[in-house]
């Protein structure tokens, strides 16, 4: 492990890598020689990358052979490893769920008591029935879950959902959510002070590419007479920029608004008499 450099391990191929690359990627940080090998070097930014399954990047990261990595808190929380879950990243949402044949009654979770249930997520399920006071039988799966009940093979499934499409077409239905997952930024415990000051950089690269992501940039035109109200609606991050119109009475309004609040607030501007909205997406936003 180097103390000049970030490690960071990310999956080589599956659902997380592309999200994973355009993330580095939205930080500066490009890969140079792509994710064929084992390793590459990034460009703009001090990092080194190991392309991993992503079932083994907890235990590289708590050996210190990766210093970070990326994957899904799923995953994290299954491998139980000692790292440290440092940033949700917003992309790869799913959920753990319990389903079972569509036309079987679920009275509740008892329903559950002495059956066969298949995963690949014995630890988690394991850890769910615990909590729950409940006793079934745990059938450890590696990929394809979701046929064996059609196939007598178990009573119900304990597996990540998304859409649902899988469940639906293999006859199933979600009776329990049991996690919310999304792809985190993990790190070791034990980085060293300029490694650990290289994650901060990037951490803070990170943050500002969400936050962006979140805020959009907007401009109008405004009657002088419904200033006030215009830039109580829209504050910006400290106040709004404010430039007259050549036309008299009139002026330009700039200033950046959150996705939340998007919808509800173009309606007021409207109504205040706002004119010529437009809104453009911000790439990076640095408070
Ligand atoms: P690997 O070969 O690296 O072990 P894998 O088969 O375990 O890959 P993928 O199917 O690529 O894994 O899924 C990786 C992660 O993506 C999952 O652990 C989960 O966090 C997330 N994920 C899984 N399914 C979905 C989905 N349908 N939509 C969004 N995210 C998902
Ligand atoms: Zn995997």
């Amino acid at each position: 492990m180097k103390n000049d450099t970030l490690t960071m391990a990310i999956q080589k191929s599956g659902r997380l890598s592309e999200d994973s690359v355009k993330l580095l990627k939205q930080c500066g940080i490009r890969i140079q020689n792509g994710n064929n090998n084992l390793k590459a070097i990034a460009n703009g930014f001090p990092m080194e990358l190991i392309f991993l399954r992503d079932d083994d990047i907890p235990q590289y990261v708590e050996d210190g052979v990766a210093d970070a990595g990326i994957l899904g808190l799923n995953e994290v929380l299954e491998k139980n490893k000692d790292v440290e879950v440092i940033q949700p990243l917003g992309f790869s949402r799913c959920r753990l769920s319990v389903a079972i044949p569509r036309a079987m009654d679920y009275p509740g979770k008892e329903f559950l008591n002495g059956k066969r249930i298949a995963t690949s997520y014995p630890v988690l399920l394991d850890k769910f029935l615990k909590e729950n006071k409940l006793n079934a039988e745990i059938h450890p799966i590696s990929g394809s879950v979701e046929v064996t009940p059609g196939l007598g093979l178990a009573d119900a499934i304990f597996e990540i959902v998304s859409s649902g499409g899988t469940l639906l077409s293999n006859g199933l239905k979600e009776t329990e959510t049991v996690l919310k997952s999304e792809a985190v930024l993990i790190a070791g415990k034990n980085l060293s002070e300029p490694v650990n000051k290289l994650l901060q950089q990037l951490l803070f690269r990170i943050r500002s590419v969400q936050k962006a992501a979140n805020n959009k940039y907007i401009l109008l035109n405004a009657p002088e007479e419904q200033l006030d109200n215009i830039i109580s609606l829209i504050p910006g991050i400290k106040s709004p920029t404010i430039m007259p119109l050549a036309e008299k009475g009139w002026y330009s309004l700039h200033s950046v608004i959150s996705e939340d609040d998007f919808w509800g607030v173009i309606d007021k501007l409207k109504e205040a008499g706002a004119q010529g909205i437009l809104v453009a997406p911000i790439e990076k936003m640095v408070t």
